[in-house]
């Protein structure tokens, strides 16, 4: 195999919403990646990978048609394209945590809306064709869908549609539109997706390496070192306040008889109201620290 084929190439968006986090995520990783002259192709120098910058529409299709290893896109394009794919082709590796946003029907301020069932016979201005069907069929609504690319959300002022269906953050553009969210067709997030196709195009070893360094990255987003000194007779409670916190670390304290030193990794969000709880066992000294790195 020639060291062209050996490289991973992997898709992400080249400017939006999810660019900046993806290329992130890999650096994160380890990867030293060269935004260098090439603006369609950036190389890690350090890891056989290249970085393909595109628009997220194509993501999906460049994952399954095996032109790239990896990508990375929001769930709601994925869910979107699938049909249009060979969707046997590409899968979910993992769900990784950012671009939260949300697909959603509004309406105009002064319609009145109670349920699903109002949008009957009613036009829907959307850029998601197949995930509106999808959540007309499922609660059985005849309603037509309008496909437009973009500013969907002007769609009912100017009489293009009656309501619209769109991706939603803050709501503030749909405050801006005289438009309100009245319910959820899908809730999405960034996704990092592979190619599953029958001929192996890259070495699975290196994929491997990648998703077990992009797993280290993940866990240690919400993982803290946390640690404290407590008398011995509390430690069983102060393992049950601790978040997700395997075997902790205990030790006794030189001089100070009955009091030991605990440290623990907990998995999960380490709140103010986690400290107060572990203080109001008997804990003293507590201290909460990013962790950099993790193997598991
Ligand atoms: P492109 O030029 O790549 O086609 P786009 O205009 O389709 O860009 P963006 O607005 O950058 O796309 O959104 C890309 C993806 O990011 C969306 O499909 C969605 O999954 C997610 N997303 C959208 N809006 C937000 C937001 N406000 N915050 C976080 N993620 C978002
Ligand atoms: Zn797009």
């Amino acid at each position: 195999m020639t060291d062209q084929e050996q490289r991973l190439r992997i898709a992400v968006q080249k400017k939006g919403q999810l660019a900046d986090k993806s290329l992130q995520l890999f650096e994160q990783a380890g990867l030293k990646i060269t935004r260098g002259a090439n603006d369609l192709l950036y190389r890690a120098e350090n890891f056989p990978a290249d970085f393909l910058r595109v628009r997220d529409d194509d993501i999906p299709q460049f994952v399954a048609s095996g032109a790239c290893a990896l990508g990375i896109v929001g769930e709601n394009v994925l869910e979107e394209d699938l049909p249009q794919l060979q969707a046997a082709a590409v899968e979910v590796a993992r769900p990784l945590g950012f671009g939260q946003c949300t697909l959603k029907i509004a309406v105009p301020n002064e319609m009145a809306y109670n349920n699903a069932q109002d949008l009957s016979g009613m036009s829907i201005a959307t850029s998601y064709p197949v995930l509106l069907k999808k959540y007309l069929d499922d609660k059985n609504v005849a309603a037509s869908v309008v496909e437009m690319s973009g500013a969907v959300e002007v769609a009912p002022r100017l009489n293009v549609a009656d309501v619209i269906c769109d991706l939603v953050s803050t709501g503030q553009t749909l405050a801006a539109n005289g438009l309100r969210a009245v319910d959820t067709v899908m809730n999405s997030e960034a996704v990092l997706i592979r190619h599953t196709g029958e001929k192996t195009l890259y070495p699975e070893d290196l994929i491997a390496r990648l998703l077990r360094r992009i797993d280290g990255v993940l866990a240690t987003r919400e993982t803290k070192y946390i640690m404290m000194n407590a008398p011995e007779a509390a430690l069983d409670e102060i393992i049950e306040i601790l978040p997700g916190a395997g075997s902790p670390t205990v030790t006794p304290l030189a001089g100070e008889p009955g009091q030991v030193a605990i440290h623990a990794v907990c998995q999960e969000s380490v709140f103010w109201e986690t400290l107060e709880r572990l203080k109001a066992a008997g804990s003293s000294a507590i201290l909460v620290l990013p962790i950099e790195k993790m193997m598991l």
